[in-house]
């Protein structure tokens, strides 16, 4: 069939509304949140239901044209970039962003993939629960994406990453096959748990049209405190101490270095409540038991008494809470003002976070000179986002290869939470034996034979994998 005649027929299934040819309106679709890199596509193909996504798979399938599902398009891994010559339509779900269901005694809620995060965690807090899934991004990044990126964010350390929120999952696959699987339950031990596989598949199995996300209750105390620390090693003490103290009502142990907040001064005027030191923790606990405050007041007397933390505000309101958090949630942002920088998403045994980021700023600045450095994140999960300010006309390149071996010789993950992408497709192979690759690309084989979806982001070409048996 004729590219004309291709995109008549998906125009047929999807309508006038819900097919984008226009070069100009296609943009923000193909180029990437950072504005870095764009992608192609025969066109943007917006369906309205799980029936339209099948068919249009079908026709994809039969037409040898590659499909890259999107979503929220806050992916920083080149996922949804597809600069292949090759056929393919960029498939964006945000049409599809119907709160279904939320039960209030089950603590579920059923979802469909386009509805943005924000949105339903604003329908779960409506009938007094949560949905503990919290992101910078969360005001676009769509239910889909979070869960084909396997998100994380800043309540690991409490409530896990969108894996374990995930309970049932309605897919579509490469060949159009609708795949239902939207159960509620808490248990269930009935054969393989094929749903996981879709999750951190990062669009390279099949569509996610729906899910059943499980939800948590809606603490009634929330405090939240940021402390200055004279290193990475008191911050990580710091952590062992609330975990002592406090136990499992800390929600988020986030760890910002002193630079990363003055990018946020600078680019957004936001000003830092406590005195400038090496580093600073940004601490959240939650419970709806009484007395949290009073033994959180008592976990930081003693971070002060054992010289732990040097300074530190505890929040009087909710005001001044989103104001301690706003600092970190405009870092990434602050960044992208300050200019080019070589990103890292890695996480390493949470005990060696500060060996890490000692002989990662070490190996760095040894290569690189002029480089500065932004190394803020989830210290609670071991995830920092080590990134690398640019000198002109450097490229990102060399930082990314000093850091990803360092962090693979210290046992750690070169993608903790924004996925492989397009971007870290070679660290995935260093990382990974051939038994794991082998059995990656098999399942690719086995659910998209043609590779047909998402070619490129993940694995490095779909077949090339499977097959290995160490
Ligand atoms: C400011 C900022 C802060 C961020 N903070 C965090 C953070 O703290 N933690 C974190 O983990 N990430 C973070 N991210 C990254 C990003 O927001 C998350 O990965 C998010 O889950 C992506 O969702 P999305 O809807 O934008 O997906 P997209 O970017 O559109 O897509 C991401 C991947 O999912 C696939 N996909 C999307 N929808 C579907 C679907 N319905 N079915 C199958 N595949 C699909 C795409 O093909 C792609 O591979 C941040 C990003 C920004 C810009």
């Amino acid at each position: 069939m004729s590219e004309s005649g291709f995109l008549h027929d998906v125009g047929k299934i999807v309508g006038a509304n819900g097919l984008i040819v226009d070069k100009q309106q296609m943009r923000p679709y193909l180029t990437d949140w950072r504005g870095l890199e764009t992608g192609t596509a025969l066109a943007v193909v917006r369906p309205t239901t799980t029936e339209q996504v099948s068919e249009v798979l079908k026709i994809a399938s039969a037409n040898g044209v590659a499909v890259v599902p999107q979503g929220g398009n806050t992916g920083l891994a080149y996922a949804t970039v597809n600069q292949s010559a090759s056929p393919s339509i960029l498939l964006s779900m945000s049409r599809m962003n119907a709160v279904r269901a939320v039960d209030r005694v089950g603590m579920t809620m059923h979802v469909e993939a386009g509805c943005v995060l924000l949105a339903a965690k604003q329908a779960a807090l409506a009938v007094g629960r949560q949905l503990p899934i919290s992101l910078a991004s969360e005001g676009s990044a769509q239910i889909g994406g979070v869960i084909a990126a396997n998100a994380g964010g800043v309540n690991v350390v409490r409530h896990g990453m969108a894996r374990d929120h995930v309970l049932g999952l309605e897919v579509v696959l490469a060949d159009g096959t609708v795949v239902g699987g939207l159960r509620a339950l808490r248990k269930d031990n009935a054969g393989y748990n094929w749903s996981q596989w879709f999750i951190g598949a990062e669009g390279t199995l099949g569509v996610v049209t729906a899910a059943i996300l499980r939800l948590s209750p809606l603490p009634r105390h929330t405090v939240v405190a940021m402390m200055s620390v004279p290193s990475s090693q008191a911050a990580l003490d710091l952590l062992a101490l609330v975990q002592d103290e406090l136990g499992d009502t800390i929600v988020a142990f986030e760890l910002l270095a002193d630079a990363s907040l003055a990018l946020v001064e600078t680019h957004f005027g936001l000003k830092r409540p406590i005195a400038a030191a090496p580093w600073h923790v940004l601490i959240e606990a939650q419970s709806s038991v009484n007395g949290l405050r009073e033994a959180f007041e008592v976990a930081l007397a003693k971070a002060f008494e054992s010289g732990l933390a040097q300074d530190g505000v505890l929040a009087e309101s909710e005001t001044q809470a989103l104001n301690l958090w706003a600092l970190r949630e405009h870092i990434t942002e602050a960044e992208q003002r300050e200019g080019p920088s070589a990103k890292h998403d890695v996480s390493v045994p949470i005990s060696s976070v500060p060996a890490f980021l000692e002989r990662a700023q070490a190996a760095v600045a040894r290569e690189i000179p002029g480089a500065r450095f932004n190394p803020f994140g989830h210290l609670g999960d071991g995830n920092i986002h080590f990134n690398v300010l640019l000198p002109q006309g450097q490229l990102a390149k060399t930082a990314n290869e000093i850091v990803h071996a360092l962090v693979i010789d210290m046992g750690g993950s070169v993608s903790a939470e924004h996925g492989i992408g397009r971007y870290r497709r070679d660290a995935l192979r260093q990382m990974r034996s051939p038994a794991e690759l082998g059995l990656m690309g098999g399942l690719k084989k086995l659910l998209d034979p043609l590779g047909q979806m998402n070619p490129g982001a993940v694995l490095s070409s779909p077949q090339s994998d499977a097959g290995r048996r160490g």
